[in-house]
């Protein structure tokens, strides 16, 4: 028999009818002992996640202004996922405990990880499993960093002593026993961790899509879905904007050689998408793996004659954006040009202090500054060492009519990124997806 960790997100634990489907996945494979929850997330486009719900008492709290309103809210759709599962959770019990809390100003952490708590307690409760807490289990040091090995020995220890077992995610607790949450979307990382702590085969994450689709379903019509993926594309494509998974949730499983399953409380029986090893990934691909990209960049290219026998000269400009905190996305160079490509959000009216500053720290001859920029990414491990894949890529966007603005190829191989107006960026990822899937 083996062992598999199952984490449902936020809409796949909306309500009771989502968690009675959820018992049904549970329940329909013996091996899916360990069980991660998020808060209950959206019912429909217009509601609100709990998790939400619960900062906004925080934020109120803060302000001296009522909360009792929101946190009603909150109590209201517990009590009444409870009362439609019949378990016999003391809702109204715990709803006093919080209460209490929330009188000595608690933290945000605190308040934000009991729509976890809550919700792991109900379903527990619901599918006849252990409720097993992540106060001592997922461990942060007193600065707030997260500390893997030593919680992968403690989970591990305290899993053995379950046969079955439901845990919340989002949250650990500091060394001395306060909350600490991960960023948002970290019940995925929770998951992840259960999973290595198990020495799971395989880390389901049930979400409400069917997996990875080879590019946006907005500008691609009924794209491809991607039936596997390795773990490095996984994160090619989530940093251009694909996002299915949180990405720190890709380390503990990666590490532990774990493969991640994608899937669909909705559509159980799709396979959805498996994120595996390079090697593993490698038989079955096609030649990309997918698209993704985002629009809203600035390129600032900058040009100095005899630049490439200038010694510094990059790391000078460079220093500028560590001055201001900016992170640099690429730096596409010629002999003696060099574009730095960085998001526009970062800019804002940061710009002239920073072309002043160029120009203090690195004597350019000229700089420009082109604004509207989209990047997109063609990713696959099927490219590296494949003749032809540029070429057919080029070629695609040429028949389009579209001006590429900037080139880049990852070393790997694994990807090549181009920089094409905003305005052209959807036909691009047409063509670039007609090209390769057609
Ligand atoms: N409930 C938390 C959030 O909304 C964590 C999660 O669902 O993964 O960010």
């Amino acid at each position: 028999m083996g062992v598999k960790v199952a984490k449902f997100g936020g809409t796949s634990v909306a309500d009771a009818i989502q968690i009675e489907k959820i018992k049904k996945i549970v329940t329909s494979d013996p091996d899916r002992r360990y069980v991660v929850v998020s808060a209950p997330g959206k019912r429909f486009d217009s509601d609100n996640k709990i998790t939400d719900l619960l900062y906004l008492c925080k934020a109120q709290i803060d302000h001296n202004a009522p909360y009792d309103q929101v946190f009603q809210v909150v109590q209201d759709r517990f009590a009444a996922m409870a009362l439609t599962l019949g378990v016999d959770v003391d809702i109204a019990g715990k709803f006093e405990e919080i209460r209490a809390a929330l009188q000595d100003g608690p933290s945000a952490d605190y308040i934000a990880s009991r729509g976890e708590y809550l919700n792991a307690l109900i379903i527990a409760a619901y599918l006849g499993y252990d409720f097993v807490d992540a106060v001592g289990l997922v461990l942060f040091d007193k600065k707030g960093k997260y500390l893997h090995e030593e919680t992968r020995e403690t989970l591990k220890a305290e899993l053995a002593k379950h046969e079955k077992a439901v845990l919340p995610g989002f949250y650990g607790s500091y060394p001395d026993g306060r909350i600490k949450t991960f960023s948002r979307g970290g019940s995925d990382i929770t998951g992840a961790i259960v999973a290595s702590a198990a020495d799971a085969d395989m880390y389901e994450n049930w979400t409400d899509v069917s997996g990875f689709l080879m590019a946006d379903p907005r500008i691609v019509k009924s794209p491809k879905a991607i039936s596997r993926l390795s773990y490095m594309e996984l994160r090619e494509l989530s940093y251009m904007g694909a996002s299915v998974l949180h990405e720190n949730a890709i380390y503990p499983a990666r590490q532990a050689n774990i493969p991640i399953n994608i899937r669909n409380t909705n559509d159980p029986d799709a396979p959805g998408t498996i994120i595996t090893a390079e090697e593993d990934a490698r038989d079955s691909v096609g030649i990309i793996t997918g698209i993704a990209g985002s629009k809203d960049f600035t390129v600032m290219a900058v040009y100095k004659n005899m630049m490439s026998t200038e010694v510094g000269f990059i790391r000078r400009l460079l220093s500028v954006f560590e001055d201001y905190n900016i992170p640099v996305e690429h730096i596409p160079s010629g002999v003696d040009t060099v574009s730095i490509v960085v998001a526009k959000s970062y800019l804002e009216d940061k710009i002239t202090d920073i072309i002043e500053d160029f120009e203090r720290k690195a004597q350019p001859d000229s700089i420009e500054v082109f604004d509207d920029m989209a990047l997109i990414a063609t990713v696959g491990i099927g490219m590296a060492s494949r003749p032809g894949v540029s070429a057919r890529l080029f070629g695609a966007l040429y028949d389009a009519g579209i001006n590429i603005r900037m080139i880049d190829q990852g070393s790997s191989e694994m990807n090549i990124i181009i920089g094409v107006e905003n305005k052209d960026f959807e036909n691009a990822v047409r063509a670039i997806y007609n090209a390769f899937v057609g």
